[in-house]
């Protein structure tokens, strides 16, 4: 295992830029599963009832009463061993960009600066009527939360059925056509447009690490069985074995 991490390593070390695009097997280590996994959200709930736009539009209740089993309290939970590597990577200059579709904010936590969630923030949460705005966890009793305005609150998450933002759209797409390595990591890369990412990088050249407990994108260059936090700190304890590590 420590030889394929060392040879991830120097492709890190040797070919930049390199852009990490993040799904939820990386949060896995901070105690939040996956929706898709055995016992996962979506084998209780049907995401097409409780998490879908036009279903919101007409009960918004049905999704605020699930959101609990999502994250019961944002600042409950902490960033893990990978998101921390993460940021130790765009700090040592060898990471330029993280384009996740969790909705977490665990990146941010960790320290990462260079951050595109194109699936939102479940933090961030604002009146579908006047736009005000509202940071989890401090939100109105209620169910559904309303504003002080009346108007329903929503969290700023894509749901089914929703355009993703377009400016995020395009930081993503942009990121991904101009890396040079790309670290999948953690996603079961079916979400699209997510999913094309790493295709748009590849077809620029870039070459594709996958960072997953299942093998989820056969068409990577190099392939980490490992969990996430154990497989991206090897990464940058081999970087720092380097004799150069970035600026
Ligand atoms: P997914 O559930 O479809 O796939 C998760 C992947 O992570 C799987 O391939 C699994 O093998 C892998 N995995 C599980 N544990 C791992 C670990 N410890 N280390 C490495 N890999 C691990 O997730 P997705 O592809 O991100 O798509 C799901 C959608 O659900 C996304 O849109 C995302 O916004 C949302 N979601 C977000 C969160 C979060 O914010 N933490 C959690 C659940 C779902």
């Amino acid at each position: 295992m420590n030889s394929i991490m060392k040879q991830v390593a120097e492709l890190i070390m040797n070919q930049q830029p390199c852009v990490a695009l993040t799904g939820a097997g990386i949060s896995v280590e901070s105690g939040i599963p996956t929706f898709r996994s055995k016992g996962g959200l979506w084998e209780k709930f049907d995401p097409a009832v409780y998490a879908s736009i036009e279903v919101f539009r007409q009960d918004p209740s049905k999704y605020w009463s699930i959101r609990g089993e999502f994250i019961r309290n944002y600042d409950d939970y902490s960033p893990n061993a990978g998101h921390l590597a993460l940021a130790e990577l765009e700090t040592m200059g060898l990471l330029r960009h993280v384009i996740t579709q969790n909705i977490d904010g665990l990146h941010r936590k960790a320290g990462s600066r260079n951050v595109t969630e194109i699936h939102g923030s479940l933090r961030e949460i604002f009146c579908v009527r006047c736009g005000k705005e509202y940071r989890a966890p401090k939100i109105p009793e209620g169910m559904p939360p309303l504003c002080v305005c009346g108007g329903v609150l929503k969290p700023n998450t894509v749901l089914f059925g929703e355009s993703l933002p377009p400016q995020a759209l395009e930081t993503a797409s942009r990121q991904a056509g101009t890396c040079k390595v790309m670290l999948v990591i953690g996603t079961s890369a079916v979400v699209q447009p997510a999913a094309s990412l790493p295709f748009v990088a590849r077809q620029n050249g870039a070459r594709i690490v996958e960072v997953n407990i299942q093998n989820a994108f056969p068409a990577a260059d190099f392939r980490i069985a490992e969990k996430a936090g154990v497989a991206l700190s090897g990464i940058v304890a081999e970087l720092k074995k380097l004799p150069f590590q970035g600026c």
